[in-house]
């Protein structure tokens, strides 16, 4: 008998219309990977009675029902009170998603709040499932026949959970048989371009791996999945197929499975026994917290000048006021002298420096929102290069970061 899922889509903005059930379709593409039949797909609002008759009749259908949405911290996020009433229990303060929700919140570094702290009360009879993305854990339900998967509603903490914690559990208890995943982390290419340089190798894949995109801002993960019975084997086929698409990418792949730029860029510094110093403008600091967010960088971060204000790119940076009025703070002029000065003055091997219009205001026809210039200084080079992002100032600042980590990739070399 096969096994059999359902998957319910919770939440009123699907059915307004606002938003794509994007979940649902990739759930079942997930589990279709590991051979549980999708049998059903339901879409409901945040109502209670249609909660929870969803979840009746699913239990009568289905082997497996994975429910994602509806597990926000506010009022009208209702899925987790709803299972408590469902399966009859009360919540219980799970102490291992506390210390998660708190890591993420320092890492964050934001205060922990009481809505916060609240979802880490789960229903007693749950198994939590780390959500290493967000704060809202899962919940994984294994009562009466049928197993239960509660998920938040974004996308990327869904797939997190779903790809770390809920697949090797179902392909585990439905014996689907051996999975593998290698994950190739790349940067600075948009998915569609990357598939047209592995087309051909994509298309020339074995059955047993499957391959998935997985963008996020400013990268994309790629992902082969390897499924069958022989371990060695599948790590086997996993191996060459990683040797013969690597070439195609190279100048796009930062690190594999859990690998993050910004760790990648402190051990190549640690390695090489260099330093680094920052010049941020529009971005703020938000390098600067990047790079402090890996254990260990004090060994290799110097510093930053946050040079927001003229007056410090002139008194703090060396920038010369007159060339800055002509050509803009946001120019190659400025950029490579703020490179080259925070590199001197915090005594570093290499200097970065970021100036953009991160926006909504303060774009021009010749410099709209998004335009941001980089540089990379070395003792060697200093190299500028201007960059086109979006109208969104929270990404514009974020893209920002991660390009500047990307030139030090690129243009780093250890010598
Ligand atoms: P929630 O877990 O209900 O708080 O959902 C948070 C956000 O995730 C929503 O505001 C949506 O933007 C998004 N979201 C929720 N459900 C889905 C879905 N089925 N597909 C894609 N995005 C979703
Ligand atoms: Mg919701």
């Amino acid at each position: 008998m096969p096994t059999y899922a359902e998957i319910i889509s919770i939440g009123d903005e699907l059915l307004y219309g606002q938003t794509l059930d994007t979940n649902a379709h990739w759930i079942s593409a997930q589990l279709d990977l590991i051979g549980i039949k999708v049998k059903r797909r339901v879409t409901i609002g945040d109502v209670k009675e249609e909660i929870l008759s969803a979840f009746k009749e699913a239990e009568e259908r289905a082997d497996i029902v994975l429910i994602t949405g509806g597990l926000g911290p506010t009022n009208d996020d209702l899925t987790k009170p709803l299972l408590a009433e469902y399966f009859n229990v009360g919540y219980e303060l799970n102490e291992s998603a506390l210390q998660e929700i708190t890591d993420l919140f320092n890492k964050k570094g934001r205060e922990l709040t009481e809505p916060n702290r609240k979802q880490a009360e789960l229903p007693a009879n749950c198994t939590k499932l780390s959500n290493s993305m967000g704060t809202a854990p899962g919940m994984w339900f294994d009562e009466r026949n049928t197993i239960f998967v509660s998920m938040p509603g974004v996308p990327y903490e869904m797939k997190d959970i779903m790809s770390a914690e809920v697949l090797p559990r179902l392909s585990e208890r439905f014996s689907v048989g051996v999975i593998i995943h290698k994950i190739i982390r790349t940067v600075g290419i948009p998915e569609s371009s990357l598939a047209e340089l592995i087309k051909d190798w994509e298309d020339a894949l074995p059955k047993q791996l499957k391959l998935a995109y997985l963008p996020s801002m400013g990268q994309v993960k790629l992902r082969i999945t390897a499924i069958g019975d022989n371990k060695n084997e599948l790590n086997e086929m996993v191996q060459s197929h990683l040797e013969s698409v690597l070439p195609l990418i190279e100048k796009y792949v930062y690190g594999f499975d859990d690998d993050e730029l910004e760790k990648v860029v402190g051990e190549t510094l640690l390695k090489n026994n260099k330093s680094i110093a920052f010049a941020e403008s529009c971005t703020g600091g938000y390098l600067s917290h990047m790079i402090t967010s890996i254990p260990g960088s004090s060994s290799y971060f110097k510093g930053s000048i946050v040079s927001y204000d003229y007056d410090v790119k002139v008194n703090s940076l060396d920038v010369n006021l007159q060339e800055m009025e002509e050509k803009g703070a946001v120019s190659e002029e400025v950029v490579v002298q703020m490179a080259q000065a925070v590199r001197q003055k915090l005594n570093a091997d290499v200097g970065l420096s970021i100036s953009g219009i991160a926006g909504p205001g303060g774009g021009t026809e010749e410099k709209p929102v998004g335009t941001v210039w980089i540089c990379y200084s070395d003792k060697e080079k200093t190299i500028a290069k201007k960059f086109n992002f979006t109208r969104d100032r929270v990404l514009n600042i974020k893209f920002s970061a991660l390009a500047a980590l990307n030139m030090f990739r690129i243009h780093f070399s250890s010598n």
